[in-house]
C-alpha cells in the first residue's frame, strides 16, 4: 500500500514517531485521535476508544474510577452519554470492564462481549484473577477483591465474524488466548485493527501477549497467525502506542517469526 522504496525501517519508524507525536493531545485535551473518527482515551490502567460519528462506540471502559475520564472526554467532544450507542469489551480484565458499571448508569444501551466472556461481567462474584502464577495470583487477590466493579450488564453477545455499523463497517474477530473470549476489532474499510491486549508493542517489536496474565500461550500465538492474515495500516493496541503505517507487514513478519519459533 503506496511503500516507497529505499526507506530503511529506522526511516520508517522516525516517520510514524513523528505522526504520534503530532496527534499527542494538548494538556487540556483527554481524547486523541489514533486514525480519523477513532480517539484513545486514557483511562486508569489502559486506554479505551471512542469511534465518534453520529452515534458512538465505545471500546473498552479502563480499571474504576475510569468513567469520569471517559464521560470528560466525551464531552470535551461535544458530546454526551445519550450519543453512546454501543459499548464493546475486548475481555473481562479489570482494566478493560472496570468503569463498565459507572459508565452503564449514564449509557443505558448495549453493551456487547464475547460469550466467553460474558458470564464473568454479568456474576455477582469478583472478576476472576488474570495472574498465571499461583504465588502472584495469591499476591494480587486482596488489591483485586478491593477494586472489583461488580456486576455489570451484558445486552449483546458478540461471535467472531459479527459486523457492526462503526468507520464505515466493524469486523469482530475472536482471538483468544490472552483470555477465552477475547476479541480484537477490525475496521477493514478504514485499514485499522485494534487488537486490544492480543499483542504488546514493546521497544518497537511486536511480542505474543504477556505470559504473567495470559491463560493460553499456543492459542494467543493461533490468534496472532490469524490477524496477520488482514489486511491493514494501522495497528492499535490498549496498553501501547498505535503502529500508523505498514502494520500489517509487521505483523505478517511477526507471524512468519512465531511460527519458526513454534517450528524449532
Ligand atoms: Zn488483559
Ligand atoms: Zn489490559
Amino acid at each position: 500500500m503506496g511503500r516507497k522504496a529505499g526507506r530503511t525501517l529506522d526511516d520508517r519508524r522516525a516517520e510514524w514517531s513523528a505522526r504520534w507525536d503530532e496527534v499527542k493531545p494538548a494538556p487540556f485535551r483527554l481524547a486523541r485521535e489514533v486514525v480519523p473518527g477513532l480517539f484513545q482515551v486514557r483511562t486508569r490502567g489502559s486506554r479505551c476508544y471512542l469511534v465518534v460519528e453520529d452515534e458512538i462506540t465505545l471500546i473498552d471502559t479502563g480499571n474504576p474510577g475510569s468513567g469520569e475520564r471517559i464521560l470528560a472526554a466525551l464531552k470535551g467532544l461535544g458530546r454526551t452519554p445519550d450519543d453512546i450507542a454501543r459499548i464493546l469489551i475486548t475481555h473481562y480484565h479489570i482494566d478493560h470492564v472496570g468503569g463498565l458499571p459507572e459508565i452503564q448508569k449514564f449509557a443505558p444501551e448495549k453493551t456487547g462481549v464475547h460469550v466467553a466472556e460474558a458470564a464473568h461481567l454479568e456474576s455477582d462474584a469478583p472478576l476472576p484473577n488474570p495472574f498465571q502464577h499461583p504465588l502472584l495470583a495469591k499476591v494480587i487477590q486482596p488489591y483485586l477483591l478491593r477494586n472489583d466493579p461488580g456486576r455489570a450488564r451484558v445486552d449483546e453477545i458478540l461471535r467472531d465474524g459479527d459486523e457492526l455499523p462503526a468507520l464505515g463497517g466493524l469486523r469482530i474477530v475472536h482471538t483468544p488466548g490472552h483470555t477465552a473470549g477475547h476479541i480484537s476489532l477490525y475496521f477493514p474499510n478504514r485499514g485499522v485493527l485494534l487488537v486490544g491486549d492480543s499483542m504488546q508493542y514493546k521497544f518497537g517489536r511486536l511480542m505474543l501477549p504477556s505470559r504473567l496474565f495470559s491463560e493460553d500461550m499456543v492459542e494467543a500465538g493461533a490468534s496472532i497467525q490469524k490477524m496477520a492474515q488482514l489486511e491493514f495500516e494501522t495497528l492499535v493496541f490498549s496498553h501501547f502506542r498505535p503502529i500508523l503505517g505498514g502494520a500489517d507487514r509487521r505483523a505478517r513478519e511477526f507471524a512468519r517469526l512465531l511460527a519458526v519459533q513454534a517450528a524449532g
